[in-house]
């Protein structure tokens, strides 16, 4: 069985001490409302996750995760953070792939792929981003760039490894923007992505595969993205900064 994931992305936001506080809240307010075999996974810059991972420890289903890591285990890289390190913190996973990264730190498929293999390496889990700009879309490229993306990044993995891995369908322009991805159109790329997958891997590992949406994601819609039948939970950008829209989104999976 695939798990339901909600995973906040807070990106560049909150203090150390606003960040604990921040958590705090969640995790208060998260932890009797997480369902079955449901993870919610907070992802924070890299000062807060020692901090936050204490305190996910008393609670099952709540984890903590990087946004992300540097390819090598360690050595002369001035102002990097590698899988090691983050994993030392306690925390259990580490967002890859997320379109800032790959826009505005130039990162491309192959550079993905090897932190994809050092996170693996280090006991984390990737939250594999992939997904269109708004040309693609409109150029009809976005199974072609969902595709390779998957291909370049993923595709070198092992079965054993490509199990570990958690695909988040971000279309680039419905990031940050208020605009969302329409369940159907949601339901058609995340379709795509899991018969992808199956084709490449097996029809069970493609079953097994969470695969969340995430694109301005609020408790407004993610009730109807949610329902689909191949949309596993979401990666919650803005919406994860207030405890209370992050508890709305976390709860739509108690009523499946
Ligand atoms: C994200 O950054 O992964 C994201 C989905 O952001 P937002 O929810 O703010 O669109």
């Amino acid at each position: 069985m695939r798990k339901n994931i909600v995973a906040g992305n807070w990106k560049m936001n909150l203090d150390y001490e606003k960040g604990l506080s921040l958590f705090s809240e969640i995790v208060n307010m998260v932890k009797d409302e997480v369902v079955g075999d449901q993870e919610v996974v907070v992802c924070s810059p890299a000062i807060h996750l020692h901090s936050i991972a204490k305190l996910a420890e008393p609670v099952s289903n709540v984890a903590v995760g990087a946004q992300n890591i540097h390819q090598a285990e360690s050595g002369a890289y001035t102002g990097e953070i590698s899988g090691a390190q983050v994993k030392s913190t306690g925390a259990n996973y580490v967002i890859l792939g997320h379109s800032e990264r790959r826009a505005y730190f130039g990162e491309t498929n192959a550079l993905l792929a090897q932190k994809v293999d050092s996170a693996l390496a280090n006991g984390l889990r990737p939250i594999f981003c992939i997904g269109e700009t708004k040309d693609e879309r409109e150029g009809g490229e976005v199974f072609d760039v969902i595709k390779t993306q998957l291909e370049k990044g993923l595709f070198h993995l092992s079965s054993e490894e490509f199990e570990k891995i958690v695909l988040a369908y971000e279309p680039v322009w419905a990031i940050g923007t208020g605009l969302t991805a329409s369940p159907e159109q949601a339901q058609e790329v995340h379709a795509f992505i899991r018969d992808t997958v199956a084709n490449h891997y097996t029809q069970k590992i493609a079953a097994e595969t969470s695969i969340l949406y995430g694109g301005s994601c609020n408790p407004a819609n993610a009730n109807e993205l949610f329902s689909q039948n191949d949309i596993d939970g979401g990666l919650i950008g803005g919406a994860s900064l207030k405890s209370r829209d992050f508890l709305e989104i976390v709860k739509v999976f108690n009523t499946k």
